[in-house]
């Protein structure tokens, strides 16, 4: 049995930013085709050429490509069906408006184009809201549809169907605002006398008010994430679950296998509701099980950006590896890790006041340097049972010790582990640094 490849698109207009909707929406349609070995197309829809910019362009092909998702055609990669913006596609609007114009489906006014509506009901069989009827009988709830304005702009119900077709579209996955230009589609492609796409209509993506999820919103648009260092397959995590899940209700998962098992039948019809908490959560899992290697590359353009000399990906990793469980955004792996890479340390004030200048610091801090100092070895198994015993001849607890020396090595309060930490740093660094601490908090 011949069996026709699926192939399934991502619309945008260039508004400006890639809404967590929309990239919601490329998933899905990207989740598709992959799934079942077909086609995702890019086709950019921009008829409103007045608006478009090419950063506008650049924000889209950014998102996608940070989030994994590679269109098989569409700007760039070209493809049999292009050209793929609308504002290049001119001569294909005009020859399926002659089509229309044979079909005597149009007709002109007040020198718009309109479509003349068949005034039948349409009926849409939709893979994720099921069978719905829409009564087209009556002009004044729905008006015949321009298709074309008087300075001759494209309307987007007309294009977006010509190009579906031309583009040999079989599924038009797309957000629930649409489902009522749907039965406007089906009559574009009945007057035409084509088979219309398959359609899933998705749930509308709704913030903590019930409001459909706007630019103002936290995490509305996907460079935010981008720029706060969260790692691409988190927010793909995220963004399947607005509206998906799979049978057994996992919440962490690779987008890898989530090829093999994403099915519309597992839509749901609800609304979804937009939680950064929880994608947040999401991005912790991920870092806690990513391994060290694509910790440090997600890493590395955050420290070049932060100035940070590491020296070479070796001296990095060890470092890297006892920051990584507490990190959960990788644009705050700078301040974690800075103090490995500097001569000195920089001593947060507040540190400073609390810590380093409470009463007996400066002594304690002597202590331990003394001991340090006579150490035969440097591991961390040397340095605990160091700073043990100086607690214990003190008769204080080894959160006395533990917290300046913490503070007097790397000038913040939270941090790794203590003893890594040291052992890391090399007796050297940490020797001067207690110095320079101990001479702070005596003062
Ligand atoms: N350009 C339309 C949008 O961004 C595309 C709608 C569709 O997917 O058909 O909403």
């Amino acid at each position: 049995m011949p069996t026709t490849e699926v192939r399934t698109r991502f619309a945008p207009s260039p508004t400006g930013y890639l809404h967590v909707g929309g990239a919601r929406t490329a998933l899905f349609n990207w989740l598709f085709a992959r799934k079942h070995g077909g086609k995702f197309i890019l086709r950019i829809e921009d008829t409103d050429a007045k608006r478009n910019t090419d950063e506008a362009y650049e924000v889209i092909y950014q998102g996608l490509r940070w989030l994994g998702m590679e269109w098989d055609e569409g700007p760039s990669t070209g493809g049999d069906f292009g050209p793929y913006f609308q504002s290049q596609r001119n001569d294909i609007y005009e020859k399926y408006l002659a089509k229309l114009e044979a079909a005597g489906a149009v007709y002109e006014d007040e020198g718009s184009i309109r479509f003349r509506s068949p005034r039948k009901t349409v009926t849409l069989e939709d893979l994720v809201c099921g069978k719905i009827d829409f009564d087209m009988s009556n002009p004044a709830t729905h008006p015949d549809m321009t298709i074309r304005r008087p300075d001759g702009s494209w309307i987007f119900h007309f294009v977006n169907v010509v190009d579906d077709i031309e583009m040999r579209l079989t599924h038009v996955i797309r957000g629930e605002d649409h489902l009522s230009n749907t039965p406007k589609h089906i009559e574009l492609y009945q007057t035409l006398d084509i088979t219309p796409p398959r359609f899933a209509h998705i749930p509308l993506i709704l913030n903590h008010e019930g409001k459909k999820l706007s630019k103002r919103d936290g995490g509305a648009s996907i460079t935010s994430y981008i720029d706060q260092g969260y790692a691409p397959e988190s927010v793909a995590n995220y963004l399947c679950l607005l509206g998906w899940s799979p049978k057994d209700n996992r919440e962490v998962l690779d987008i890898e296998e989530v090829t093999r098992i994403f099915e519309l039948e597992n839509i749901n019809r609800r609304s979804a509701i937009f939680d950064l908490d929880k994608c947040f959560w999401i991005q912790g899992q991920h870092i806690l099980k990513m391994s060290l290697d694509r910790f440090a590359d997600l890493s590395i353009p955050f420290l070049e950006q932060a100035g940070i000399a590491y020296g070479s990906r070796d001296a990095l990793l060890p470092v890297l590896a006892i920051v990584k469980e507490k990190i959960k955004l990788l644009k705050d792996v700078p301040d974690w890790i800075r103090y490995f890479f500097t001569e000195s340390c920089a001593y947060d004030p507040e540190a400073t006041e609390k810590v380093l200048k409470k009463e007996g610091a400066a002594n304690r801090l002597a202590a331990l340097a003394s001991a340090f100092a006579a150490l035969p070895d440097w591991t961390e198994t040397s340095l605990e049972a160091s700073l043990k015993s100086c607690a214990s001849s003190a008769g204080c607890k080894t959160g006395e010790f533990i917290h300046p020396a913490r503070v007097a090595v790397s000038g913040r309060t939270v941090g790794p582990s203590l003893y890594h930490m040291l052992a890391l740093l090399g007796k050297e660094k940490v020797l001067a640094r207690f110095s320079e601490a101990a001479a702070i908090a005596g003062a």
